[in-house]
């Protein structure tokens, strides 16, 4: 008999999360049945912790449901010939140690997948964020070689992957990011501009510093106050990808304008929203590139990780107060 821990959602959040909106659970788990639907058994290695967990939560969830999200996880148990024990697959069944399948919605990780790469990287770089990243800036942005880039959230898990993928894609690229060190990892990383969006004396003058001339492309996670300003400085024509709003998702009462329709008009402005799921039938072709890049060291990941199932709700926390450089992970 096995008994799972799982993250439940005691009380909606309101404002920040805090520790005390989530409560631990103890899930007794049945034997696996010869010939019934639920074949396998699995332990969570992994868990990610990402911002959409925040609005989805308030529009998608109910007070004592399990938090939603994705893992990676083994396979402990099988009655099911496709899955051996001891395989790594992607599982999207929330904040649980161990969880009963059908392997329907279960995802292997490529056969290809190298043995020194941390299995973690499916949940972030060669996974969900680092798909965003690239079906963003090819579909969304149409960014071209030689066009300018500009990305926030850039030292994120979303965003340090689109600064590299524009400069694989021969871009020049101006991100930020909320710390000196987070400026420093995208210096790193091959960012030609970046600065802290926190110690700045003027978005709007460091914006016009790192291009003067514009930007023909902004892949968006943060909204708000950031895209207002921003939206003065692209070029006509421009293209811009509202990939999220994590400036927002915290609000109790919804923030008000500017509004951006004069300069929508008057650079011709094309500015589309958009959910990485869109491209789902496509997956495995952004997971081949995406693990190719990194096989070759021509993308770089960094990971937060955080030790211990008990600390997910820390680590949900400390990712939307912008603790992570990279993908915030945590380790069963
Ligand atoms: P990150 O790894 O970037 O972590 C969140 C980061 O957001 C923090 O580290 C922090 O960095 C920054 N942040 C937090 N609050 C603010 C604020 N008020 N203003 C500016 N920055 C803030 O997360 P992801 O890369 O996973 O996600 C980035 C964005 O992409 C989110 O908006 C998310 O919802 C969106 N997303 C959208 C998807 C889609 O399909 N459309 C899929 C995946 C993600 P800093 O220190 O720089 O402030």
């Amino acid at each position: 008999m096995v008994i799972a821990k799982a993250w439940v959602l005691k009380k909606h959040f309101d404002g920040f999360p805090k520790t005390s909106d989530f409560d631990l659970k103890e899930i007794e788990l049945p034997h696996l049945k010869d010939g019934g639907e639920q074949k396998l058994l699995l332990a969570s290695v992994f868990l990610s912790v990402d911002p959409y967990m925040r609005p989805y939560s308030r529009r998608n969830m109910k007070e004592g449901d399990i938090m939603v999200g994705t893992q990676v996880a083994r396979v402990v148990e099988s009655k099911n010939p496709a899955f051996a024990v001891g395989a790594f697959v992607v599982g999207h069944t929330g904040w649980r140690t161990h969880f009963i399948s059908d392997g329907k919605d279960l995802q292997f990780l490529p056969s290809n997948w190298p043995e020194s790469l941390p299995k973690s990287l499916a949940l972030g770089t060669v996974g969900m964020p680092g798909l965003t990243a690239y079906f963003g800036l090819l579909e969304v942005c149409k960014m071209k070689p030689g066009e300018t880039v500009l990305v926030n959230a850039a030292a994120g898990a979303v965003g340090s992957v689109v600064g590299q993928l524009a400069k694989i894609g021969g871009c020049k690229v101006v991100g930020c990011a909320g710390s000196d060190d987070k400026v420093a990892y995208l210096k790193k990383l091959g960012f030609d501009e970046a600065f802290n969006y926190k110690t700045v004396k003027s978005l709007d003058e460091a914006l016009r510093k790192a291009s003067p001339d514009g930007y023909d492309c902004f892949f968006d996670n943060v909204g708000g106050e950031f895209t207002s300003v921003a939206i003065d400085q692209m070029k006509k024509y421009g293209r811009i990808a509202v990939c999220g709003a994590i400036s927002l998702y915290n609000d109790s009462v919804p923030q008000k304008g500017p509004y951006m329709q004069i300069p929508m008009v008057f650079k011709e402005l094309l500015m589309e929203g958009f959910i990485v799921s869109r491209w789902s039938n496509r997956r495995e072709e952004g997971v081949n590139a995406l693990l190719k890049w990194v096989v070759e060291g021509k993308v770089k990941y960094h990971e937060q990780v955080t030790e211990g199932f008990e600390n997910m709700p820390m680590a949900f926390i400390g990712m939307l107060k912008g603790e992570n450089i990279g993908k915030a992970i945590v380790k069963v």
